[in-house]
């Protein structure tokens, strides 16, 4: 049996419940306790090989590649087993099994009572908003039991209606006040999108939806001229059309494909620049965060049910999908710490877990701006990486595995996201010495060692 070295982590197959520690780990508000029942099955896969670079790829490269990297994602997500807090926003994480078999009793149910029954199992996963959302349709339920999820957000549409649209109409006017301080031709452009925007909210057909994330990109965009940006797409394709001769049928596919997803990714490196290196005037920040507190249906229960109550189901059953939603926000998934667009590679200690909802809003923004975004991240944080070394401590995870991801972590937040391992440390500490006949050094040897090893360092430093 060979044990995972190279992604870093290590699954013991030997669990027993007797080797778990009790411990708690507040996150949130939802302690989590390790609970295995029962022993992880003997199907740990192993992999040697390291993930070959796509320099000069050729097709067997392409599939040994892929199969590498989804055994790397698969060992990093079944750690999500052990309900782990994220560390943005410090819910424990749903595992994929777990939501599977979620899914499928939720494709067998027959009434909301049912639906409402399995997401209550899975209470403690729930994120806030969703809690809420919850808990209101279980009163709901206990009235109205023939009502279905989608009728009971389509009663309170025209209530969550009105207070989202009272809390746009402050934030676009506040936007509009702030626009004044703008250059003419971009003053004039923020005030048409903010006007097209306001009679989109206003439009009381059900087709009329209104898109957070699109106004917030198409402010964005006003404020980097488009010439620019076209004339870096034109130059850039021309230096790496200029460096790439394609030859085969097989190298001009993939230089297309390459050449489309480095195009992007180096526009968006440059807008991003841009923001990050405060080109951005004063009034254009001060927009740009203004339009950043809209609210959104992961932080504001009226924006849900504005959302899906007037979602497009396409034929699918609502109440179901209503019902997944409920919980999709919580699943582990990998997230790359430097995030790929910036060169962030994929291999273990650049790949942690993250749930859903965090992973989706954050696209490709730095751990820097998502800590700008996330005020409690630097909490959050700690308590996930106490987390992965109580795994430890259960022999779940190796050791290197932790610290290179807090490394990374730590590189990427410039040291502000920075977790305690000395957890880590007195486990070895007690190893070390439990090799020595289970003595453990007292207070007086430790400082005998101590000042032996500064003499040491003293001598070395006169011999120089
Ligand atoms: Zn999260």
């Amino acid at each position: 049996m060979k044990i995972l070295s190279l992604t870093g982590i290590k699954f013991n197959t030997n669990y027993t419940k007797d080797n778990v520690r009790n411990s708690n780990v507040k996150s949130a508000g939802t302690p989590c306790t390790i609970k295995l029942k029962e022993p992880i099955q003997k199907d740990t896969v192993s992999f040697g090989a390291k993930i070959p670079s796509i320099v000069t790829p050729t097709m067997e490269d392409l599939i040994k590649r892929t199969k590498a990297v989804d055994v790397l994602r698969f060992n990093v997500l079944r750690l999500a087993r052990y309900d782990v807090p994220c560390p943005v926003c410090g819910h424990v994480m749903l595992d994929v099994d777990k939501f599977n078999a979620f899914e499928e009793k939720i494709m067998n149910s027959k009434d909301s009572k049912e639906i409402l029954n399995n997401i209550g199992e899975l209470k403690k996963y729930l994120h806030s908003v969703e809690t809420k959302i919850f808990s209101i349709m279980r009163a709901d339920n206990a009235r109205y039991p023939e009502r279905t999820l989608l009728e009971m957000l389509k009663i309170r549409l025209p209530q969550s209606e009105t207070k989202i649209v009272q809390q746009q109409t402050k934030i676009f006017s506040n936007i509009g006040l702030l626009s004044r301080e703008l250059p003419e031709t971009e003053r004039i452009q923020v005030q048409d999108l903010l006007s097209e925007t306001f009679s989109r909210v206003l439009d009381p057909r059900e087709t009329s939806r209104f898109s957070r994330r699109i106004f917030i990109d198409k402010l964005k965009f006003s404020f980097i001229p488009k010439q620019e940006i076209i004339n870096l797409r034109s130059n850039y394709e021309q230096e790496f059309l200029a460096q790439y001769k394609p030859k085969s049928a097989l190298k001009n596919l993939m230089n297309s494909i390459k050449l489309k997803s480095s195009m992007e990714n180096y526009i968006d490196e440059r807008l991003r620049l841009n923001v990050n290196k405060r080109i951005l005037t004063y009034a254009q920040e001060k927009i740009m965060s203004e339009a950043v507190t809209l609210p959104a249906a992961y932080n504001n229960v009226d924006a849900f049910i504005v959302k899906y109550a007037k979602r497009n189901y396409k034929g699918a059953d609502p109440n179901k999908k209503i019902a997944l939603r409920m919980l999709s926000n919580s699943l582990a998934t990998v997230e790359h710490i430097k995030p790929q667009s910036k060169r962030g590679a994929t291999e273990p200690k650049n790949l942690g877990l993250e749930c859903a909802c965090d992973n989706n809003r954050r696209g490709s923004a730095t751990i820097i701006e998502q800590i700008i975004e996330n005020k409690f991240m630097p909490v959050h944080y700690k308590h996930y990486m106490k987390r992965l070394c109580q795994l430890h401590l259960n022999n779940i995870v190796e050791k290197s595995y932790i610290t290179q991801q807090n490394k990374t972590y730590r590189t990427e937040s410039r040291g502000i996201l920075d977790a305690d391992l000395q957890e880590l440390r007195r486990h070895n500490h007690k190893k070390k010495y439990n090799k020595n006949d289970g003595i453990t050094p007292t207070i007086k040897e430790r400082r005998l060692a101590r000042k032996n090893k500064l003499k040491n360092k003293k001598n070395k430093k006169v011999d120089k």
